[in-house]
C-alpha cells in the first residue's frame, strides 16, 4: 500500500505492507519556506506539494526497492485539511491508481494520526481512550474498535498545537514554534510562574487553551523580558499544558473505567507530556502507547497504515477525485470483519 499525506504543509509518502509492516517512508517539510510569514500559507503549500509529491515517490519506490506495478493500492488523506493542498495528494493519488489498475482510497488524516502507534512494536488493542493534540485538532476519543470512534471531548478554541505555536510566536521564538517551546521549556524554572490549568476546576472532558495564551502575553508584557525570564515562562507554559492534558486524561480513564491510553498527533512528541502520563500511568494503573516522535507530527505512514487495514478489509472509493477539508472523526465507519 503506497500512502500519500499533503494535507498541510508536510507532503509524507510511505509504503507499507500488512505482512511485512512498514517497508519505506520519507518526508519533505515546508517549514521553512513558510517561516518567514509566520504561519502555513495555502497557496504556497498547495504549489509545493506539486513540485515535490512525485520525485518523493520515486525516491520511496526506491527506498523500498520496489517498481509502480508492484503496488497492490493507494492511500491519501482526503481530510480534514487544506482545500488546495488535500487536491494534490487526492489527484495524484487516483491518477496512479486509475494508471495501475489498483484500487485508492481517501483516508481521515487524524484516523492516521490516531492509528499511528499501532506502527510500533507491542502496539495497543482497542479498546482505548485516544488523546489526540495536534496543530488544529485537541480531542478525547473512546476506540471501541478500530473504525469505531466516539469523542469523549473537543477543543472549545485553539488546539494544544496551536497553543504551543501561538504561545511561542508572542515570546518572539522563530516558526514553527511549538518544538522551540518546549526546547526552551526545559531551560527555565517550572515553578517560578503558574498559569491556570483551564477548564480542571469543573468536570467535563473539553479543552479550552486560548485564556492561558493570554496569560502568558501578559505575563511576558509585564516582565523584564529577559532570557531567564523567558524560559521561566515557557516553562510555566508547558507545565500549564501538560498537567491539564494529564488530568483530562485520567479523568476519561476513569470514567470510561479503562486503563489503556494512546497519545497522539505533534504534541505527543513532548517529552514533558510522555514523562508526565508515565508517572501518572504508575500511579493510577494505566499505561500509555505513543508512536515514535518523527510519527507524531504529519507523515505518510499512518496514512499508508490506514489504507492497508481498511483496503485490506476490503473498502475501497470509486474514481472520483473528493476532499473533505472539514471532516468528524465520529462518522468514520468501523472496519469491515
Ligand atoms: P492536524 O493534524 O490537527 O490537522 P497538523 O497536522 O498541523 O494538525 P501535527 O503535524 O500533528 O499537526 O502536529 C504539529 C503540531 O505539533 C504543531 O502545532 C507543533 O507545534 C506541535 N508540536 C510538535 N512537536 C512538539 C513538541 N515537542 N512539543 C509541543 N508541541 C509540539
Ligand atoms: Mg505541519
Ligand atoms: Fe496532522
Amino acid at each position: 500500500m503506497l500512502g500519500v499525506e499533503s494535507s498541510c504543509d508536510e507532503t509524507g509518502v510511505a509504503i507499507y505492507d500488512l505482512a511485512l509492516g512498514l517497508r519505506a517512508h520519507r518526508l519533505y517539510s515546508q517549514a521553512a519556506m513558510h517561516a518567514e510569514y509566520g504561519g502555513v500559507v495555502p497557496e504556497l503549500a498547495s504549489r509545493d506539494h506539486v513540485r515535490k509529491l512525485l520525485p518523493l515517490l520515486e525516491a520511496t519506490l526506491g527506498d523500498a526497492g520496489l517498481r509502480p506495478r508492484d503496488l497492490g493500492g493507494v492511500a491519501y488523506t482526503a481530510g480534514p485539511g487544506l482545500a488546495g493542498a488535500l487536491l494534490v495528494g487526492a489527484a495524484t493519488a487516483r491518477a496512479l491508481a486509475w494508471a495501475l489498475d489498483i484500487p485508492a482510497l481517501g483516508v481521515h488524516h487524524m484516523e492516521g494520526h490516531l492509528l499511528a502507534p499501532l506502527l510500533e512494536p507491542d502496539p495497543p488493542q482497542p479498546p482505548f481512550v485516544a488523546l489526540l493534540v495536534s496543530g488544529g485538532h485537541s480531542m478525547l476519543v473512546q476506540v471501541a474498535a478500530i473504525g469505531r470512534y466516539a469523542l469523549l471531548g473537543d477543543t472549545l478554541d485553539d488546539a494544544a498545537g496551536e497553543a504551543f505555536d501561538k504561545t511561542a510566536m508572542l515570546l518572539g521564538l522563530p516558526y514553527p514554534g511549538g518544538p522551540a517551546l518546549a526546547n526552551l521549556a526545559t531551560q527555565g524554572r517550572r515553578d517560578t510562574y503558574r498559569f491556570t490549568r483551564p477548564l480542571l476546576d469543573r468536570p467535563g472532558l473539553d479543552f479550552s487553551f486560548s485564556g492561558l495564551k493570554t496569560q502568558v502575553l501578559l505575563a511576558w508584557q509585564r516582565s523584564d523580558q529577559s532570557a531567564t525570564t523567558r524560559a521561566d515562562i515557557a516553562a510555566g507554559f508547558e507545565v500549564a499544558m501538560v498537567e491539564t492534558l494529564v488530568e483530562k486524561c485520567r479523568r476519561a480513564l476513569r470514567a470510561s473505567g479503562g486503563t489503556r491510553l494512546v497519545v497522539a498527533g505533534g504534541v505527543g512528541a513532548n517529552r514533558a507530556l510522555r514523562a508526565a502520563l508515565a508517572t501518572a500511568g504508575a500511579r493510577d494503573g494505566f499505561r500509555t502507547w505513543f508512536p515514535r516522535p518523527e510519527f507524531c507530527t504529519d507523515n505518510g505512514a499512518m496514512i499508508a497504515h490506514v489504507g492497508a487495514l481498511r483496503l485490506g478489509a476490503g473498502e475501497h472509493g470509486d474514481a472520483a477525485i473528493r476532499i473533505f477539508p472539514r471532516w468528524s472523526l465520529d462518522g468514520l465507519g468501523a472496519l469491515a470483519a
